[in-house]
């Protein structure tokens, strides 16, 4: 187990922890000295042969009193990633190693929330079966943020038909809005702008508070840049607006912060520090 949360206990569901791309190339805006200052933050963050930042691809499984609740579905098996070799029909076990871990089998999941609808969150939703994408969580409700759905149903794409269109034809999706409660202990808070229905995860329990960031962060040294444009994020400025707001809240507060993408183990608190804030590892 990662943590507790009151009476929520968060697992780490870890699919990968591999380079991915060069900071320069991730945060193209962010100046010439992007790479020392992010390995200043965060020594060891990039690969020593590739000079890649290395990035934990995981999702999260939460265990409230009433229900088993998974955040982000990762990459998956056999997706169709050219843009991306290394996810491209990818033949992992690791995230469902890490699932039968944590205690839970497929079945036993009651809900699959995306905290928004790219490659690396959807992919687990399904598996290829006999030549057929079926969603891999035969019980569940797969919660799809309104706008994301809004958008990516429009802009479909290879990871949208692999990745959320059957589950959307499995009748098991629900679309879903900002403040939305999944049961007592688990609401969305909107952070959009990496895309547009982007949400966050809020687990509240016993007077304890974490928050799962997924995409409005890629890496602690955001916490003294949030101003950073992320190269994938599709609103840059309203990113950076959402970034700040879940800092500010999560420092206010004193939030356990559990980072998507953050060097492992990816949990921490966050501290205001003049106009931006660090990191407090757990
Ligand atoms: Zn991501």
């Amino acid at each position: 187990m990662l943590c507790r949360i009151g009476d929520v206990e968060v697992w780490r569901i870890l699919e990968s922890n591999d380079p991915f791309k060069t900071p320069e190339e991730l945060f193209p805006e962010a100046g010439p000295d992007v790479r020392d200052i992010i390995q200043a933050h965060v020594p060891g963050a990039c690969c020593a042969q590739s000079g890649k930042l290395i990035l934990p691809v995981q999702g999260f499984l939460l265990k409230t009193p009433d229900h088993l609740i998974l955040v982000d579905a990762c990459v998956g098996n056999d997706k169709t990633v050219p843009s991306m070799p290394e996810w491209h029909q990818r033949k992992g076990t690791r995230f469902m190693s890490s699932l039968a871990a944590a205690g839970a089998t497929v079945d036993d999941v009651n809900y699959v929330l995306c905290t928004h609808l790219h490659t690396d969150h959807i992919g687990w939703n399904t598996q290829l079966i006999d030549g057929r994408w079926v969603p891999t969580f035969p019980n569940a409700t797969y919660m799809l943020p309104e706008a994301d759905d809004e958008f990516f149903s429009k802009h479909a794409g290879t990871a949208y038909e692999e990745s959320v269109l059957p589950v959307v034809e499995a009748g098991q999706s629900e679309r879903v809005s900002t403040g939305h409660m999944l049961g007592d202990y688990v609401s969305l808070i909107a952070t959009p702008g990496h895309t547009p229905g982007y949400v966050s995860v809020l687990i509240k329990s016993s007077g304890a508070e974490a928050v799962i960031t997924g995409d409005a962060l890629h890496t602690t040294a955001q916490l003294a840049h949030p101003e950073w444009h992320f190269k994938y994020d599709m609103d840059g400025a309203q990113a950076v607006a959402s970034r700040r707001t879940l800092l500010g809240e999560a420092s206010e507060r004193n939030q356990r912060v559990l980072g998507s993408h953050f060097q492992l183990p990816s949990i921490g608190r966050v501290r205001a520090k003049g106009d931006a804030f660090e990191w407090d590892a757990d």
